[in-house]
């Protein structure tokens, strides 16, 4: 079995989405491991955003993952990172897939892309080291 970083961002935290996303996440049949609220600073951001530095949405983003709390999650299950990365959708919820969190739940934020809902790690190396910034 396999282990992964989630987090209800900030915008799935305020929409009141954080029991639906958990409900999509457990029908699938993911085990939750640890969950906590998390009010993150600014140091843990740049941490666990580190390969977007200097990107121009960068700023915004952290601006974005420190407007309220979060909820991170430590999922496992089988090939629960790439599992997880299908339940999510792609990046951008305006044109994600049906079925999916963010073509489900997520809004048109026009260029404002960075309120997508949910992250999920990208590869196992990244699972290792974000749950190592938020656990
Ligand atoms: P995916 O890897 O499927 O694209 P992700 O959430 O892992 O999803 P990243 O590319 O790692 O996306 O980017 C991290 C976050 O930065 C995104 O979830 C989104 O919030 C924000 N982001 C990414 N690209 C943009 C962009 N072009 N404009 C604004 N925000 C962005």
């Amino acid at each position: 079995t396999e282990e992964t970083l989630v987090l209800v961002k900030p915008d799935g935290v305020a929409r009141g989405l954080t029991g639906a996303i958990l409900a999509r996440i457990e029908a699938k049949g993911y085990s939750l491991v640890d969950i906590r609220l998390v009010e993150p600073d600014r140091e843990t951001l740049e941490r666990h955003y580190a390969e977007h530095e200097g990107k121009p949405f960068y700023e915004p983003l952290l601006d974005f993952m420190m407007s309220g709390p979060s909820v991170a999650i430590r999922l496992a299950g089988n090939r629960v990172i790439e599992g997880f990365r299908s339940l999510a959708g792609t990046t951008d919820p305006t044109t994600a897939a049906p079925g999916t969190i963010r073509g489900d739940l997520g809004r048109d934020w026009g260029l404002k892309v960075q309120q997508n809902l949910v992250h999920g790690s990208d590869s196992p190396e990244s699972a290792a080291r974000e749950l190592d910034i938020w656990f």
